[in-house]
């Protein structure tokens, strides 16, 4: 049977998909795929670019890390296997056109809408959805907007808010016994070829924010927002305490 064959078996096939920090890979099983991570830099809706040599291998590394911590407290998700040192294997999903922002302190676009100070810890968990669509800029939507134009169904939904909220406890729990704040992160869902809804895409610097516990220092792509410096050591301060966690 195609699906027990070991991951690091898949033949890649054609590539099927190429966005601003990933290659997405056909393989010959229909069910799965292989993410390739590049070493690119985006920022501001692709306006702001830049490559950085090994940020493709520390952002697969972390990602395939965080997935499998996940994984042990039952987290359904599309990953499968890290390959190599860029790549990983993954069940092809249906990405839902959201995406889903868990915010415990404030900061970044949430303080420049509302104009609230940055760095307040908020009493809970707030969430935000965004509406997937680079020529619209990511729009902020409602519930009612993802049910109603038919992004995601009022069932689906309640699962995201659900998975969401215990990853984002988990996330907190791994972070916060690395000495790492786990400010806010973004979130992608996807659905399998037998409709099971799958968190999907990645977990990294490049989509959550970090501040170091004690010294506050920035340990995530804001590095590169806002051209605070050494954005690669940051991504490997990231792995290198994750990866001692697991020694
Ligand atoms: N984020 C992301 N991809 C996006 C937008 C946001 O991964 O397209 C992440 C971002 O890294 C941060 C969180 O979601 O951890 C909240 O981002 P925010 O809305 O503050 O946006 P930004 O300031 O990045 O524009």
């Amino acid at each position: 049977m195609t699906s027990s064959k070991n991951s690091k078996d898949l033949v890649q096939g054609d590539m099927i998909y190429e966005g601003k920090a990933k290659r997405l890979y056909a393989t010959d099983d229909p069910n799965k795929t292989i993410i390739e991570y590049k070493d690119s830099f985006t920022a501001f809706n692709g306006e702001k670019r830049a490559e950085m040599s090994g940020k493709g291998r520390l952002n697969n590394l972390i990602s395939s890390a965080v997935f499998e911590y996940l994984a042990g407290s039952d987290v359904p998700s599309h990953f499968i296997e890290r390959i190599d040192e860029n790549r990983q294997a993954a069940v092809r999903v249906k990405i839902l056109p959201l995406e889903v922002v868990v915010r415990n302190i404030t900061t970044g676009s949430l303080c420049k809408r509302l104009g609230v100070q940055e760095g307040i810890k908020l009493k809970r968990p707030l969430l935000e959805f965004y509406y997937k669509d680079d020529a619209l800029g990511d729009p902020l939507v409602t519930e009612d907007h993802a049910i109603l134009f038919g992004w995601s169904t009022e069932e689906d939904l309640f699962q995201i808010k659900r998975m969401t909220m215990r990853v984002n406890d988990l996330l907190k729990n791994l972070f916060s016994s690395l000495g790492i704040v786990l400010v806010d992160f973004k979130l992608e869902f996807g659905k399998d070829g037998s409709g099971q809804l799958l968190l999907s895409d990645e977990i990294s610097p490049d989509t959550c924010r970090f501040w170091d516990s004690s010294t506050g220092d920035r340990l995530d792509k804001d590095r590169f927002r806002k051209d605070l410096g050494d954005v690669l050591g940051a991504y490997e301060e990231i792995w290198r305490r994750l990866s001692e966690r697991n020694k």
